[in-house]
């Protein structure tokens, strides 16, 4: 049989093509044009924000967070260990020190080992929290497959403390509190910063390309100076700050319009592939569906299936070829970054549950066009992969 399902690929079934090539028609190629301020605007109202700036990718997005955030060389910023190495880099742009800080059963980050670190391993004098020498200015929490993290610990810790608090939302544009505290509120508009990425694997698209917010609108406008070279004037080249070429194009702006036309619907989707794949994988005992946090809509952009350690010897990868032969595309999750060669040797604080889930968790096919049949036939496929590798 040659059937081939991927992990997750992009869904152009609404006006992408007619968007793009009218900004083609119209000249407007590149960081100038129309699109840009409508997706924009378009995003501004999908999450409740009054503000959002489109760019170059998630990466920029969180790079100007840090830039906005004041992080300087030599300051400490909180990241998580288990999540991809994009949200954690821009740390080293700025010759800043991450440090390590262990996830909770969600992936995301765990605001008691984060509130124990603040308060054991540091000091906090005149609105100052200091580790060693540095100070801790500021900490990245990604909501990991498109699941919240515990953003009412997380915020009460960082006001307390005088952290800036950077959500990387990249994974998880769509998901919100339904409940409690933060009711209403998506992930990205929680913290100082959010960070939105649009590449190929995200649950929108624009070939590359992100978006940033924030608390208030005029910090979201300097995010956008600094996006376009900061430039301070119409006619001169002034430049009263260092800036970036991270300011998104006209062209991958009418796809994002297009798409966040159709993510409403993306998102039923992938909600309700979810509850079908759940009930495939109900009482399975090598395998347990991860579930979202309660009191929570998420977009439920990627699955993860934790595989029974007890029972399952196999090392990822021959799991993984055991189901691509089957035409089934997985991946494992991340590998801890801390264990990455540029951070070898960086700060971690009490790692358990990063590198306990690091050797566990598959990802399987999530894409929104994913067929009934398709859901069935992949879950039928890692249950018998994973049933020939037990003991
Ligand atoms: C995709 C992703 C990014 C980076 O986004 P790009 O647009 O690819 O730069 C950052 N963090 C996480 C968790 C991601 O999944």
């Amino acid at each position: 049989m040659s059937r081939f399902i991927p992990l997750s690929i992009p869904n152009f079934e609404g006006n992408e093509k007619k968007y793009v090539n009218e900004a083609m028609e119209q000249g407007w190629v590149s960081t100038g044009g129309a699109y840009i301020a409508k997706l924009e605007e378009s995003m501004a109202k999908f999450l409740h924000t009054d503000n959002v700036a489109a760019c170059q990718s998630g990466t920029a997005a969180l790079h100007l967070s840090l830039v906005e955030a004041g992080v300087k060389p030599g300051d400490v910023v909180l990241v998580p260990p288990l999540t991809f190495i994009a949200a954690v880099n821009p740390v080293k742009y700025q010759f800043a020190t991450p440090v390590f800080i262990d996830c909770d059963d969600s992936f995301c980050m765990n605001p008691f080992k984060l509130e124990e670190f603040c308060k054991n391993e540091c000091s906090f004098d005149n609105r100052v929290l200091r580790y060693k020498e540095a100070a801790v200015k500021a900490v990245v929490v990604v909501h990991v497959f498109g699941n919240m993290a515990d953003m009412v610990s997380v915020i009460d810790i960082a006001k307390k403390y005088n952290l800036k608090v950077i959500e990387d939302a990249t994974e998880a544009l769509g998901t919100y509190y339904t409940e409690g505290r933060l009711k209403g509120k998506y992930a990205g508009t929680i913290g100082d910063f959010g960070a939105y990425s649009f590449n190929g694997n995200k649950i929108i698209t624009t070939g590359g390309g992100g978006a940033v917010t924030a608390n208030r609108s005029e910090v979201v406008n300097h995010l956008r100076y600094l996006s376009t070279q900061a430039k301070d004037d119409p006619h001169y080249y002034i430049h009263n700050e260092v800036g970036y070429n991270y300011r998104m194009t006209n062209i991958q702006a009418a796809l994002g319009v297009a798409q966040m036309e159709e993510l409403p619907g993306f998102i039923r989707r992938k909600q309700a592939n979810y509850d079908k794949y759940k009930e495939l994988f109900e009482g399975f005992e090598l395998g347990k569906l991860a579930g979202f946090r309660e009191g929570t809509s998420s977009n439920k952009w990627f699955y993860s299936l934790e595989i029974n350690r007890n029972k399952v010897k196999a090392s990822m990868c021959e799991i993984i070829t055991g189901l691509e032969k089957r035409g089934v595309q997985t991946r494992a999750i991340w590998g801890l970054i801390n264990e990455q060669i540029p951070y070898k040797g960086e700060i971690t604080y009490k790692l358990e549950k990063a590198p306990y889930y690091a050797g566990r968790i598959l990802n399987f096919p999530s894409s929104t066009q994913i067929k009934d049949e398709e859901i069935k036939y992949v879950a039928g496929q890692i249950k018998d992969v994973l049933l020939g590798f037990s003991i």
